[in-house]
């Protein structure tokens, strides 16, 4: 009989998301008249903004045409959407980053979990805790920890606290980390990091040859001035980083599918024997080989949101957005709990007064206010205390869930 992959056995078998949904489907049955506002999940509710589907209907209209159709594409992406991601989104901010350093592909989460497979199994991980549970489930299907632990940790993977006690800005490893995993701004917490809090890391990443993977799924939703939108803002970080953006939140791609991921020429990697070999290289080989580039309309679709229409139209979304979670965040620090992120994320990171476990949060935001948060155990042991409210959300459930808490016994 045919062997099975078993470190996929290792995974914890109760996957946050599908319990969520079986506890609120039991509250459902129980109370069918009940109307649950979900603010759990995250993913957008808005549409696509008017100049995005123009060009994707445009992209879908010359796949009819003879002289325009197009068939596989460049893996990496066209050179259009390459060129304009690489100007907008970099040299326009100062950041000299090149179209032939990005990736284009069908969503970051793709990329953060595939990323991994051009580097040796003995690298040792570090992840933030609480964590984007992808970086360490594809760590460890990818056979780079040991078993689950009684602690909630997995063997031989790093994990690095981030909580209301440092500030949500974790402390170096003192073991040493070869790929530093690092998601600012920061889901599930929507906390930031400052300059000089990168600068540590890259510091560190230089000194100890490391690499840092960085998830910036949330650069769009920034909205003070000093935040970094890019680790490479920060000096030296071409050679120790790769960054990954994504569509889906800022631009409402969630179910459309694109994302990219930047490696800089001078990133480069060792051999066992010593050698340097280039981690772009690799990259390239990985997606020419297992990935046959985004769908054309797409890519034509996603440009778009860097032209002046686009742009307009995809800020006043992401206004929307913010503004829920300026209501979430004053309304429940007015209910006593203390508040974090929510300003430059879509995410608002709480804790209640009284140190509630984050299940029994959970549960009671549903059984007694029919509403559905994310507990922030989930996301990893010392998310234990805290809760996700996603400000995905249509205006009117927002400040009808805020209302609904202020209620509560
Ligand atoms: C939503 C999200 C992504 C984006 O995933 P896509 O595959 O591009 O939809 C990446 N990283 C984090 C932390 C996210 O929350």
């Amino acid at each position: 009989m045919a062997k099975v992959n078993e470190n996929y056995l290792k995974l914890k078998a109760g996957y946050l998301f599908p319990e969520i949904g079986r506890r609120v489907s039991e509250f459902q049955a129980n109370n069918p008249e009940a109307k649950v506002i979900k603010m759990g999940i995250g993913d957008v509710t808005m549409p696509l903004v008017p100049a995005i589907i123009d060009a994707f209907h445009e992209g879908v209209k010359e796949m009819g045409e003879q002289d325009n159709f197009k068939g596989y594409g460049p893996e990496q992406g066209y050179a259009f959407l390459r060129e304009a991601i690489a100007q907008n989104d970099y040299q326009d901010n100062g950041v000299d980053i090149s179209a032939d350093e990005i990736f284009v592909s069908d969503g970051s989460k793709c990329d953060t979990g595939n990323i991994l497979e051009i580097f040796g199994l003995d690298n040792k991980i570090a992840v933030q805790d609480p964590v984007y549970p992808v970086y360490v489930d594809t760590s460890v299907m990818g056979g780079r920890t040991g078993e689950m632990l009684e602690s909630g940790y997995y063997g031989d993977l790093i994990y690095m606290p981030c909580t209301a006690e440092n500030g949500f800005a974790p402390e170096l490893p003192t073991e040493k980390a070869d790929i530093i995993f690092l998601c600012y701004p920061n889901n599930p917490t929507g906390t930031t990091a400052t300059k000089e809090e990168l600068k540590k890391w890259v510091d560190y990443a230089i000194a100890n040859e490391s690499v840092i993977l960085f998830d910036a799924a949330y650069e769009g939703f920034i909205t003070e001035a000093d935040v970094p939108h890019s680790i490479y803002e920060i000096e030296g970080a071409k050679k120790c980083a790769i960054e990954f953006r994504s569509f889906s939140k800022k631009a409402g791609f969630t179910g459309t599918r694109l994302g990219f991921t930047v490696v800089p020429n001078e990133l480069m990697a060792k051999t066992e024997a010593g050698e340097e070999v280039a981690l772009k290289g690799l990259w390239s080989r990985r997606q020419s080989t297992k990935f046959n580039g985004a769908s054309y309309p797409v890519q034509k679709a996603a440009a778009a949101a860097y032209t002046e229409q686009g742009r307009k139209e995809l800020q006043d979304i992401i206004d929307y957005y913010m503004e829920n979670a300026r209501i979430m965040r004053e309304s429940l620090t007015a209910m006593g709990y203390e508040v974090f992120g929510g300003i430059n994320a879509p995410y608002v990171w709480i804790k209640s007064n009284d140190d509630t476990p984050s299940w029994d949060l959970f549960d009671k935001f549903l059984n007694e206010a029919r509403l559905v948060g994310t507990p922030g155990s989930g996301f990893g042991p010392s998310g234990e205390g805290y809760f996700r409210f996603s400000a995905f959300a249509m205006r009117e459930n927002v400040i009808e869930a805020m209302d609904r808490i202020k209620n509560l016994k």
